[in-house]
């Protein structure tokens, strides 16, 4: 593959101007529709006589792939207040920020749900457990990417989930497992997930 850069010339079709035109690399913002976001600086060939960008090469594609992957879907679910303090407790438990920990916390545990089925019967059994019981007095909200959402609910369906709630109670009760903010008789914290609560801790305490 060729790699332009900036300044660089060439021809190609321009559909406003409809004739082979001389063209310029340049970076620009370029807008997409699905998700409707706009990626800046991305490398375009920009037709020199109408200034309309007439083409696109190849080396900006991952540029534009990483904006459509990160679609992002925004998530509200109701759950016990119960459950909203087991999230306070378990950020204060690895020093970190409350409300850049908790989003990310659930992501984690939502990729690893859409990857392996154990993950999601276990995060289904823990839902059902008395500690995620109480009231729906307490919400949720947080955004996560399409794909990351999709691949969990597929799973999580397959493993007999009926519910989006279903999920996010039992990450909840598996994260205050795995942190030791709580106990349960006959459960057992998940040593891998309490090393990456401590990671992910690290990476959001940022000030
Ligand atoms: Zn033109």
């Amino acid at each position: 593959m060729k790699l332009w850069k900036e300044g660089d010339r060439s021809r190609a079709v321009c559909e406003r101007c409809k004739r082979l035109v001389g063209t310029r690399f340049e970076r620009r913002t370029v807008k997409l529709e699905r998700p409707a976001v706009a990626v800046p600086d991305v490398l375009v060939a920009v037709c020199t006589s109408c200034g309309e960008t007439v083409a696109i090469p190849a080396q900006s594609s991952p540029r534009l792939q990483a904006a459509r992957r990160r679609e992002a879907i925004r998530f509200e679910v109701r759950i016990p207040l119960e459950l909203d303090d087991a999230l306070r407790l378990i950020a204060r438990q690895f020093a970190a920020r409350h409300e850049a920990f908790e989003g990310s916390l659930i992501r984690y545990y939502l990729s690893k749900v859409g990857e392996d089925e154990e993950t999601a019967r276990r995060i289904k059994e823990l839902a059902g457990s008395p500690l995620a019981g109480g009231r729906n007095t307490g919400r949720i909200s947080l955004r996560i990417e399409k794909s990351t959402w999709d691949a969990a609910w597929t799973i999580a369906r397959k493993v007999g989930i009926k519910r989006k709630s279903e999920v996010i109670r039992g990450i909840v009760i598996a994260a205050a497992l795995d942190s030791g903010v709580a106990t349960e008789a006959g459960r057992k914290p998940s040593l891998e997930f309490k090393k990456a609560l401590r990671t992910i801790a690290l990476a959001t305490s940022a000030v």
